[in-house]
């Protein structure tokens, strides 16, 4: 693939990509920092052919989404600490031809919770043993809260629990049980799943901190119950910018423009479209 000399590319690969808000938002900080720059869609199964092409070519580095996370590592020549603790691959950066694999998840999920003032204290409900929620656990971990963790699937909950170094609750035993944050790293409550919480109501108490991953839409029927409880709520798109501007810092050398690449997302959110 051609590029211009001097020009800054950089791109997404996944399937399927419509709805992702990668490409407004990374290409609204190229805009705003005056870089030549372009954000490029992959939209494609085809990850060896992608990977293969930004290897020979000047493409400074991909945004990695579903359903690639896991199986790009192995086509990748350095993966680092932290992509290997969570197991999967979300940024991909090409050092003439050598391409290294990171993860920014935990360090966004990490970011948001310290402009929370979330840390040091208290335990926190894990809901989901996917790749985001061994990010959040690892950012929780990081910031000396205790984890439990539950997950639909029982054996995969308790292996995670086991390997991330957590406790694991089935859903009987969440019964009576009180966190202080609540945390859902599952897909329940994006479009499709709209109508289904991820966890029995009751858990939800007020007074707690309730952070949804999902960022689209806005607020999942989770949020909804946790602020009608009078619980502190936080989207994923908090996670989402700050994992975003990671990326940026990874690719460019320069730190992303949060509150720039925040109003590109949040308009997309607004218009639902981009
Ligand atoms: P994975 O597919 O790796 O994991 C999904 C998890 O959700 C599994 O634990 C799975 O349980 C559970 N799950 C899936 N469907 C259901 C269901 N219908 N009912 C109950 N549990 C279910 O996905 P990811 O971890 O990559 O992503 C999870 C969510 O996190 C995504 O929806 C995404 O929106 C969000 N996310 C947000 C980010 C951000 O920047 N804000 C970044 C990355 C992800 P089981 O083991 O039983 O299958």
């Amino acid at each position: 693939m051609q590029v211009e000399e001097g020009k800054i590319v950089c791109g997404i690969v996944g399937l399927p990509l419509g709805h992702s808000l990668s490409p407004a938002m990374h290409r609204a900080a190229f805009h705003s920092m005056g870089l030549d720059a372009d954000y490029r869609v992959f939209e494609t199964n085809d990850i060896k052919g992608v990977v293969g092409l930004i290897r020979s070519s000047s493409i400074r580095g991909l945004s990695v989404t579903m359903p690639h996370k896991r199986e790009v590592m192995a086509l990748l020549d350095d993966i680092d600490d932290t992509a290997l603790r969570v197991g999967a691959v979300n940024t991909i950066v090409n050092f003439s031809g050598r391409l290294v694999g990171h993860n920014t998840d935990a360090a966004g999920l990490g970011a948001c919770l310290d402009e929370e003032g979330i840390a040091g204290h208290g335990e926190a409900l894990l809901i989901g043993a996917g790749g985001a929620a061994r990010a959040a656990a690892l950012a929780l971990k990081e910031r000396g809260i205790r984890t439990a963790v539950t997950n639909r699937s029982e054996a995969r909950g308790l292996a995670f629990a086991q390997e991330m170094g957590c406790k694991y609750l089935s859903f009987e035993e969440l019964e009576g049980y009180s966190a202080e944050v609540i945390i859902n790293a599952t897909p329940v409550g994006m479009s499709h799943l709209k109508d289904l919480l991820p966890v029995p109501e009751a858990v939800v108490r007020k007074d707690m901190t309730v952070i949804d991953l999902i960022y689209n839409p806005p607020e999942t029927g989770l949020l909804l119950i946790a602020r009608e409880r009078g619980c502190r709520i936080i989207s994923g798109l908090s996670m989402f910018v700050h994992q975003g501007a990671l990326q940026f810092r990874l690719w460019t050398g320069l730190n992303g423009p949060i509150d720039i690449m925040k109003d590109a997302v949040e308009g997309c959110l607004k218009r639902s479209r981009c």
